[in-house]
């Protein structure tokens, strides 16, 4: 197994109405990975914090001499949904092709920029639909006589440590239950798997999810910014022997070669999780009545363990002695173990405002993504003889 640490990118977004009502300063500034911010109640009082990327989608429109807002010119800092996701969209890509899970987080407050940078708006695509566009293309330019893919998706919601599928109209009250199975970890009894063959199937699919999102959180009289969704990617490839009775003394030339000469068939396997969670706010948020009450203690638990989970892996990334990862303490940490200290090449993309109004929100937010930054995986190719 490699192991590597946790790969982690910040982005921070332009000024919203809100923040440019309120005539805020922006206390970001970035050069190449390094993002550093400053307190706004003293500007001496800055911090650097470096990070494997720094994205600037600061400035996205520029005043003109007339003083209306334009487009940043051709040379712009902005960094686009495009450039994001050549740099993390495609290297996710690239493990799934070689048959390692990968797992891309998007972690801040709520208005930070999260789904933006996952789903995006509009033209505006994110890195989940530009992964499965550009998968669906790569596997359309790599048809061979005796491979054969297999692209299954699945979406779910996590909302007061409940789960809810995406996919399926009928819910299911108490929700889905999480299950442990010897090989596959912990999984989610019942979800929707579906088969694709297209990138407009899975747009489709994508388009019905953030409906379900939306009638559900209203139904339960909160904002889809309170709980973590999860689109789960499964790529699967079988290679079949071309000619089974093949000499063994013909030539390894390639791992291709190697291939013909198998008489058995090979999958490789490969498990993307795409997470948009919950508004990292609410960990401080203090409990009140009713709904409230156990959003607050239900909400927190999941992001909380995640945070208990990523400081103690921290620890023993640091040769400390810790005897226990709190992986079962909540949903979602149950669900994401293997990509936290596990088998997967993981990546998360901490999203931050630039202005002075959220300057303890975005510090935060930037000390969690430096502990995330030390935890190290160890990643497996899954591949074997087809089961
Ligand atoms: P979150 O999911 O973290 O709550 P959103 O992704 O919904 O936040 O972003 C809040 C607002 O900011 C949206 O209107 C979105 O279009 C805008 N925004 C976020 N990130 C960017 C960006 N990189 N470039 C331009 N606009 C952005
Ligand atoms: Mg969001």
């Amino acid at each position: 197994p490699s192991y590597d640490s946790v790969k982690v990118a910040v982005r921070v977004r332009p000024f919203s109405k809100r923040e440019k009502d309120a005539s805020s300063k922006c206390v970001i500034s970035m050069k190449t990975n390094c993002t550093t911010i400053y307190d706004p109640k003293n500007v001496s009082n800055e911090k650097t914090f470096k990070f494997d990327l720094a994205y600037w989608s600061h400035n996205e429109y520029l005043k003109n001499t007339e003083g209306t807002l334009v487009p940043d010119g051709p040379d712009s800092r902005y960094a686009d949904q495009k450039t994001v996701f050549q740099d993390l969209g495609q290297g996710v890509l690239d493990n799934a092709w070689q048959g390692y899970n990968a797992t891309l987080l998007a972690y801040g407050q709520t208005g930070s920029g999260k789904s933006y940078s996952m789903i995006g708006y509009g033209t505006n695509r994110g890195i989940i639909p530009l992964v499965c566009e550009e998968l669906f293309r790569a596997i359309e330019t790599n048809q061979e006589e005796n491979k054969q893919y297999q692209v299954t998706f699945s979406m779910l919601e996590i909302y007061n440590e409940q789960v809810t599928d995406l996919l399926s109209k009928t819910k299911k009250s108490g929700g889905l239950k999480v299950r442990e199975d010897q090989h596959q970890g912990f999984y989610v009894d019942g979800l929707k798997l579906v088969p694709c063959e297209s990138y407009a199937q899975i747009e489709r699919l994508i388009e019905q999810g953030k409906k379900i999102r939306t009638t559900a959180s209203t139904s339960m009289n909160a904002s889809s910014s309170r709980s973590h969704m999860v689109i789960t990617i499964q790529f699967k490839q079988v290679t079949t022997p071309l000619f089974p009775h093949f000499g063994i003394r013909s030539h390894i030339f390639s791992t291709k070669a190697l291939y013909i000469l198998l008489e058995e068939e090979i999958t490789k396997q490969s498990s993307i999780n795409l997470v948009d969670l919950a508004g990292s706010e609410r960990q401080k948020a203090s409990a009140s009545e009713g709904d409230r009450l156990r959003e607050g203690t239900c909400v927190n638990l999941s992001l909380t363990t995640l945070g208990n989970v990523i400081s103690a892996l921290a620890e023993a990334a640091v040769g400390k002695r810790v005897l226990h990862i709190p992986y079962r303490d909540s949903v979602l940490t149950k669900l994401l173990q293997s990509a936290l200290g596990g088998n997967s090449r993981t990546v998360m993309i901490a999203a931050i405002s630039p202005a002075d109004i959220c300057y303890e929100e975005t510090l935060s937010t930037l000390r969690y993504a430096e502990r995330a930054k030390k935890i190290k995986n160890k990643a497996i190719i899954n591949a074997g003889p087809t089961e």
